[in-house]
């Protein structure tokens, strides 16, 4: 009888077990279901990407915006699948800054993974051989493609994205066209901003500054990875960021960021990918707060 008391015992508490084994499993899918879901703020999350630009805007009311796509499709679908929702397939918009292959690469295979609604593209991406993939997948999928332009404002739900960059005129006999006709975008939500400026170097950001725009916001993407001929002195005054974040591969090749760059930083709190892993910045849009993977 004893024996059986005991039998009974145990399976009484393996029984518990498989409940609480149960119960775990139910609250790790409750987690992963609502993971990514709109919770009324913005969040931007600079992705873990390598040498390369990648950024996945989230609107408070959910929804999504991809801006570039990095290096890697591998990582760009990594970093993805870590902060969406498993059934979210779907962007909302994909904004492509200019078509050089650390911005691109990655966005090629995320038009077969996901349905993308529309595309802001570069103008440069028309003639650009290694944006031949990229325009054939547009194609084909039928995606409606706007080319970015200097004075287009997006509303998208609360949220107002704005091109600052190429002008009118696309900047001609620069150090680098391609990077100085990126397309710079401001981000703003409620009294909270943000300036993305993709490559764009300091010919791009003296036009941008002679045009006489906004430019003042919280968060500065640090231009070309923090590469010394962008980030002029003149234009963080301008910007005046509290934060700035840079998107740069450890031990690249370039030797990004430049120290110069990090000289003019000075005083703002800089975050890297490459140090910090991905960087969130989340806005209710009265403060910002950042998170980082490390
Ligand atoms: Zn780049």
């Amino acid at each position: 009888m004893k024996a059986q008391a005991a039998t009974n015992w145990l399976r009484a508490q393996l029984a518990g077990w498989r409940w609480i084994g149960a119960l775990a499993a139910v609250a790790a899918m409750a987690w992963l279901a609502l993971r990514g879901l709109p919770d009324g703020r913005l969040h931007v999350y600079f992705l873990e990407v390598g040498q390369g630009d990648a950024m996945l805007i989230q609107s408070p009311d959910g929804r999504q915006i991809m801006v570039d796509g990095g290096p890697s499709p591998t990582a760009l679908l990594y970093e993805l699948g870590d902060i969406l929702p498993f059934w979210d397939r779907t962007l909302d918009l994909v904004i492509l800054t200019h078509p050089d292959g650390d911005h691109i690469t990655g966005l090629i295979p995320l038009l077969d993974r996901y349905q993308v609604v529309q595309v802001l593209d570069a103008a440069q991406s028309e003639a650009a051989a290694e944006a031949a993939p990229w325009r054939a997948r547009l194609a084909a999928a039928g995606i409606r493609r706007t080319f970015a332009q200097r004075g287009m404002s997006l509303p998208i739900g609360d949220l107002t994205l704005t091109v600052l960059n190429p002008g009118t005129r696309p900047l001609k006999g620069t150090t680098s066209d391609d990077n100085n006709n990126s397309t710079v975008l401001r981000l703003d939500y409620g009294a909270t901003s943000l300036l993305l400026t993709a490559d764009a170097e300091a010919e791009a950001e003296a036009d941008m500054l002679a045009a006489g725009l906004l430019l003042r916001a919280d968060v500065l993407k640090v231009g070309h990875h923090g590469s010394q001929g962008a980030t002029s002195a003149r234009f963080v005054a301008a910007v005046a960021p509290r934060v700035a974040v840079i998107q740069v591969g450890a031990e690249n090749t370039f030797g990004h960021p430049s120290p110069e760059v990090l000289k003019r930083l000075a005083g703002v709190q800089v975050y890297r990918t490459d140090q910090q892993g991905r960087i969130e910045v989340v806005s209710d849009g009265k403060r910002m707060w950042v998170k980082t993977a490390r």
